[in-house]
């Protein structure tokens, strides 16, 4: 069985990082059928915030990355982790140390003198037939985890291969503070152990966590999940990627008017690869992943092919859900649908060059704003060598099937009985129903309309 969890620390929005690592988690958990868990890693209390879990729920949401077991908080789970520090300080793999801050500063900065790594130089921890100091009064010891002193930390990382580390190298870690509060490195373990994960994907600013949880893991006797350290995401211009690049959090996108599919069949690339597709389904994406794809250098972030994606999913979308999107946007500048056309319809015929709803809803305003044209314009051309053929133009939209072919074949052959050019008839109609010279074609604006609007609009201009 398979299980994986998303661990974010609710200490701001969800970035496109922490959006990726999710979704990997969760196509790996749903490519073998199983488990994915939300856990809130709460216990910075200083940084964490509500705003910040409920930001990191809707992201989710809105990326439709659902989870089967939590979210857990690690902030509910004090008691469990207080009852792990003392099974191992019963076990002895932890012990207490009185230490005081001021003594532990001391002895690393001799070691930086020495040109050591500064590290806990063990006066509290056990050793057969030591003696330990007598215990200071009135000091609140911390627990330390009991580090081996000698031999390696490997494990077989599967984005970044074979990572060893010394055990030299690593401290013995403050498991649990003076007020009995546990820390990071501790909580993960304790959870991921809990929570029996199986597979850790996480971004690479957490390797070296790695081999002091695996050292907890094994002295608690957990079995180890496999690691896989995702690199990080960086900008256009190699920096890692910021505010200066653009919107990072997640939530910014659905405000921009990008699609979550598109979103996540964008992240889906970043980082991973499966020959030359692009553009695929969730569905399709959590048939394919899996490990061996994952892409060991950094990804970089690119908006144009983000937006290339998002304009695929834009012209597949269904036009009414499209316009659900597109019409608060258009109401909050003055939008008025009454009268004029559907919104579906006009997307439809809109959305081919959009890369975002927002743009798509923009380019649609041609249609909802008041269409009275500037009057130099009109006078331009409106001349009255067209007149005549705007009245006979009239006339057969009383009767004419209201569909594009019809309607181009009677503009046609209003043209010819007229002696006149497509232009000099199409630009006067564009100005009497839109205001605008730029619309798309006549015959496809015109079979947007009712024909009493049309009438009504056309007929005003023709006493
Ligand atoms: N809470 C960590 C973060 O937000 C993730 C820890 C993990 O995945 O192990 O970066």
């Amino acid at each position: 069985v398979v299980r994986t969890r998303f661990a974010p620390s609710p200490t701001g929005y969800l970035h496109l990082g922490g959006a990726r690592t999710a979704l990997y988690s969760w196509a790996f958990a749903r490519h073998f059928g199983g488990t994915f868990i939300l856990r809130i890693e709460d216990t910075d209390l200083e940084r964490s915030t509500p705003e910040a879990v409920q930001a990191i729920i809707d992201g989710m949401q809105w990326l439709g990355l659902d989870h089967d077991e939590g979210p857990f908080y690690q902030m509910q789970r004090m008691d469990r982790y207080r009852e792990v520090v003392g099974q191992m300080l019963e076990a002895g793999t932890a012990y207490q140390c009185y230490s005081s801050p001021e003594e532990v500063e001391a002895m690393r900065e001799r070691m930086r003198a020495a040109g050591d790594k500064p590290r806990y130089d063990g006066t509290w921890r056990p050793e057969p037939g030591k003696t330990l100091p007598p215990v200071p009064a009135e000091r609140k010891p911390v627990v330390r985890f009991k580090n081996p002193l000698d031999g390696e930390v490997t494990w077989d990382d599967v984005v970044k291969g074979t990572i060893t580390i010394g055990n030299k190298e690593l401290d013995d870690l403050v498991i649990a503070r003076p007020d009995g509060t546990p820390t990071y490195n501790f909580c993960v373990a304790v959870d991921d152990w809990d929570m029996q994960i199986t597979h850790v994907l996480r971004g690479d600013d957490h390797v070296n966590n790695t081999p002091r949880q695996i050292n907890i893991l094994r002295a608690i006797g957990a079995p180890l999940p496999l690691y896989g350290h995702l690199p990080m995401i960086l900008g256009a211009d190699g920096e890692k990627l910021s505010k200066r690049h653009g919107a990072v959090s997640v939530m910014d996108y659905p405000a921009q008017g990008y699609l979550p599919e598109a979103m996540l069949n964008y992240l889906a690339r970043l980082g991973w690869s499966h020959g030359d597709d692009e553009v695929f389904s969730m569905q399709q994406f959590t048939a394919w992943f899996d490990l061996n794809n994952l892409i060991r250098s950094p990804a970089q972030f690119n908006p144009e092919k983000l937006n290339w994606i998002n304009n695929q999913y834009i012209k597949q979308a269904d036009n009414e859900r499209l316009a659900s999107l597109a019409r608060p946007r258009m109401l909050a500048v003055g939008a008025e649908f009454n009268g004029n056309p559907a919104l579906a319809p006009v997307l439809a015929l809109m959305k081919e060059r959009a890369n975002t709803v927002n743009e798509l809803a923009d380019a649609a305003m041609l249609f909802y704003r008041d269409p009275t044209p500037e009057p130099a314009l009109l006078a331009q051309h409106l001349t009255d060598a067209v007149k005549p053929a705007l009245v006979q133009f009239a006339e057969r939209c009383e009767t004419v099937e209201w569909h594009r072919p019809a309607l181009a074949a009677m503009v046609k052959e209003v043209l010819a009985a007229n002696g006149i050019k497509m232009p000099q008839l199409a630009m006067p109609l564009r100005l009497i129903l839109t205001g605008q010279l730029q619309t798309p074609a006549i015959d496809a604006v015109l079979e947007l309309f009712d024909r009493d609007v049309i009438l009504a609009r056309v007929r005003k201009y023709l006493h």
